[in-house]
């Protein structure tokens, strides 16, 4: 990464920011190389005013001038004097540490980052700060919205027409009954605060600055008992990652065993173990799966505990990092962001459920925590362990490859088998009217049988909202949204056309928009019908449907799940929200209502997402002493991630799936590097993304190989064309550097285009 000198008003074309002296530098001496939260390739010098200087030290955040504007950057180094090729260096306007923000180790791991995933230093680093110390004062209470009391249905309805935007707000949180963040709503429901605050002008709403409350999970107490006695194959688990711990060379591991088979424990034990050696310990889980319950067992063993995940405010995330760096917490447990934590002499880093595509962040910097984890913990001497029941392909190859050193735990500890799983073919089912049936005659049987015996139910089904596709018989048009690539859901509550990638909704049409014939028929089946079908077929069963329009705050879903635990829910139907680890010994029954979902994504992982979700979700029945049975209805019954994962055959699905990808070059057999160009005009997304992809074939031999400019899966988003180029690099070979590196020197010709440049992508749409 190169310096370039201070030129920020020929940068951005602004006048200098006033604060500066106009002719710096102040005087021969110090001279500060600071990152910006930018996508600029580069670092930016200033001048060290003299009062600064001592306390001036890389890692310190600092206010500086940048263009018209004052930015707040990270000192990544000084120097005694300025680049010679500086013209009119400014100065260095404000501290704002008194001690470093970031240690040595933090700014390599970061510089390492922006090389890697091809973001800037500074993209990088803001990264890893939370947002109260990316800017110059942290915010120390949270904007809360909630609507007024008095609304009623017909103030609502006024709007719908008028200000859909408007009327999709407070519908909402009129729904809601209580307050929300604002800044959560507006994230979810895909809008800005303008909105918010037309509804506040008007009288509709309240939005208000409250000062930022304890986050629950920071107090939730669980107890986890601790076991006597670890089972023989934990015992050896425990004693391997311990001697790696106090060989001081640390190591990389793959925890590999069935739900149920100690995994946690394991990690329990090894944290006491570098709890006991002075050192701290980083965990991390899938975001959905820090609940108050995991949360509790970590505090119930080590005490003051951290916790980092996204949704807290920014007050919370800034004094749970601060309590971090000043050792008053030894063990931080949180989703992806965790594994920056400032945790001192760092021994242990654990990602549980390793295979989760959410460890992989959308956004810049397109990080994968997995990659990170696995850094942070070589550079350290740490020992970092990959758990799962089913490995992601890269960490099972890297596994046989001796990248990872894998460790297997046999059986579940209380013994106990793994659920038996049926396989139904739907396409053997009596159709249910003009659509295929939603229960299978087993599945169905199964179900009132367990409500008969007062046992619970799980019913699974990947897809929110009723109906997923509207459809004319006339003339076989669907609906789709004007503004994305995307079908048009029909949610029934609402009574509305939804857009599942914009969240526009729209009113359902009475005619095709296309060829004006009557009544166009609702085709599948989401979340929202299956739970409608058995409230009718089982009148009588208390049914709880949980996906992110029911759940939109995170205490409505602990909140279900709470009153699941305490028996006062038979059945919970739900998308993907509900696979993962909920521990309930009541239940006997798991349906998968279609197993075939996830197969049809374009995508080259489908398979084995969908035999991870197959897995996941078995791994939730027969928890407890009572006979667990699992139903997948599927109309490929043959598939052979379906039949792997019937058979609980990870290894075997793994050896079939490894073979097929290295046939094609795909991960683990090779690495990706996926551009998507895109625009609201669509002529110069066509022709960037022809530069680029001309680009990338120039760079891409020895080892690699481009593929595309093609059209995106998702051709169209939120009224902007996308169009997608690959990379396919063999491994050992630096095609993806190389490509990377002419990546960063290209600019696009028109600003009215984007690029993302995705490094081992996880998402292909
Ligand atoms: P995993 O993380 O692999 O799903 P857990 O560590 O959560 O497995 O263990 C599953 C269950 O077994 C938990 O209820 C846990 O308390 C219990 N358990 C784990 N190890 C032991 C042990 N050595 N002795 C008795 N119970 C154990
Ligand atoms: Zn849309």
């Amino acid at each position: 990464m190169g310096t370039r000198p201070n030129q920020t008003g020929s940068l951005f074309g602004g006048e200098p920011e006033p604060q500066a002296t106009p002719e710096a530098p102040l005087k021969a001496g110090l001279y500060a190389e600071v990152a910006i939260d930018r996508p600029l390739d580069a670092l930016f010098t200033y001048a060290v005013p003299e009062e600064f200087a001592s306390k001036l030290a890389p890692g310190v955040r600092v206010a500086v001038p940048f263009g018209p504007r004052r930015e707040v950057g990270v000192v990544v180094s000084t120097r005694p004097d300025a680049p010679p090729e500086a013209t009119r260096i400014k100065p260095i306007l404000k501290l704002l540490d008194e001690e470093p923000s970031l240690d040595a180790s933090m700014l390599a791991l970061t510089r390492w980052m922006a090389e890697e995933y091809a973001c800037s230093w500074g993209e990088a680093l803001a990264a890893v700060l939370p947002t109260a110390l990316k800017r110059e004062a942290g915010a120390l209470q949270v904007v809360m919205i909630r609507a007024h009391p008095d609304i009623d249905e017909a103030t609502v309805a006024a709007l719908e027409t008028r200000q859909p935007k408007q009327h999709r707000m407070l519908r909402t949180l009129r729904e809601l009954g209580g307050g929300i963040e604002l800044r959560e709503l507006c994230r979810r429901l895909n809008l800005t605060d303008s909105v918010a605050k037309s509804l506040a002008k008007a009288g509709l709403v309240f939005i208000e600055r409250v000062a930022s409350r304890n986050d629950p999970l920071a107090t939730s107490s669980v107890v986890r008992r601790r076991p006597e006695q670890l089972s023989a194959d934990q015992a050896t688990a425990v004693s391997t990652l311990t001697s790696a711990l106090d060989s001081g060379q640390g190591g990389a591991f793959l925890l590999q065993g069935v739900t149920g088979s100690g995994k946690t424990e394991v990690y329990l034990r090894l944290i006491e173990a570098a709890l006991a050696r002075g050192k701290g310990a980083i965990v991390m889980v899938p975001e959905i799966a820090l609940t108050p319950q995991t949360v509790g067992w970590f505090r119930s063993r080590f005490g003051e505990i951290a916790v980092l995940h996204s949704r807290m405010t920014d007050a919370q995330r800034r004094s749970m990092w601060l309590g971090v760096g000043k050792r008053r917490a030894r063990v931080v447990v949180g989703a992806r962001s965790a594994v920056f934590a400032p945790v001192p002499e760092l021994g242990v880093i654990v990602l549980d459920e390793e295979h989760e595509p959410s460890f992989k962040q959308e956004s810049t910097p397109r990080y994968h925590a997995r990659d990170v984890a696995l850094r942070r913990a070589r550079e350290l001497g740490a020992v970092c362990v990959l758990g799962s029941a089913t490995p992601s392909l890269e960490s099972w190859q890297a596994a046989q490859s001796g990248g990872l050193r894998r460790i297997l735990l046999g059986a579940r500890v209380h013994g106990g088998a793994l659920p038996p799983i049926e396989i139904v073919d739907m396409r053997g089912e009596k159709r249910d009217g003009p659509g295929p049936a939603l229960f299978s005659r087993r599945l169905a049987t199964l179900l009132s049988a367990a409500l008969e015996r007062k046992e619970q139910a799980i019913l699974f089904q990947n897809r929110r909202g009723f109906s997923p596709v509207l459809w004319c018989a006339s003339c076989g048009e669907t609906m789709r949204c004007a503004q994305c690539d995307a079908n048009l859901t029909f949610h029934r509550r609402i009574q509305r056309m939804v857009c599942h990638a914009c969240c526009e909704e729209l009113p359902i049409p009475r005619q095709c928009p296309q060829c004006t014939a009557p009544n166009p028929r609702m085709l599948g089946a989401g979340s929202e019908r299956v739970e409608g079908v058995l409230k009718r077929s089982l009148p009588d069963a208390r049914v709880l449907r949980m996906d992110s329009d029911t759940m939109l705050r995170r205490e409505d879903y602990e909140h279900a799940l709470e009153a699941f635990g305490r028996g006062e829910i038979d059945v919970l139907v739900g998308t993907q929200m509900i696979a993962k680890g909920l521990d309930f010994p009541r239940v006997t029954v798991v349906g998968v209502i279609d197993a075939d979902l996830a197969l049809h994504l374009p995508d080259f992982r489908a398979s084995e997402r969908t035999f991870q979700l197959l897995a996941q979700v078995a791994g939730r029945a027969g928890r407890g002493e009572l006979e667990g049975r699992i139903v997948v209805q599927t109309s490929t019954p043959g598939h052979p991630a379906i039949l792997a994962a019937s058979r609980h055959d990870y290894e075997g699905f793994a050896r079939m799936e490894s073979k097929l990808r290295s046939e094609l070059g795909y991960p683990p057999h090779g690495r990706l590097l996926r551009v998507v160009i895109d625009s609201e005009d669509p002529a110069l997304v066509v022709d960037a993304a022809k530069a680029v992809g001309e680009l990338m074939r120039g760079q891409a031999q020895p080892g690699g190989m481009v593929l595309g400019p093609a059209e995106a899966p998702v051709a169209l988003l939120r009224g902007r064309h996308r169009r997608h180029v690959l990379l396919k690099a063999k491994p050992g070979t630096d095609a993806i550097a190389r490509v990377r590196a002419g990546l960063r020197a290209f600019t696009l010709p028109n600003h009215k285009l984007r690029m993302s440049i995705d490094v081992d992508p996880m998402s292909m749409l």
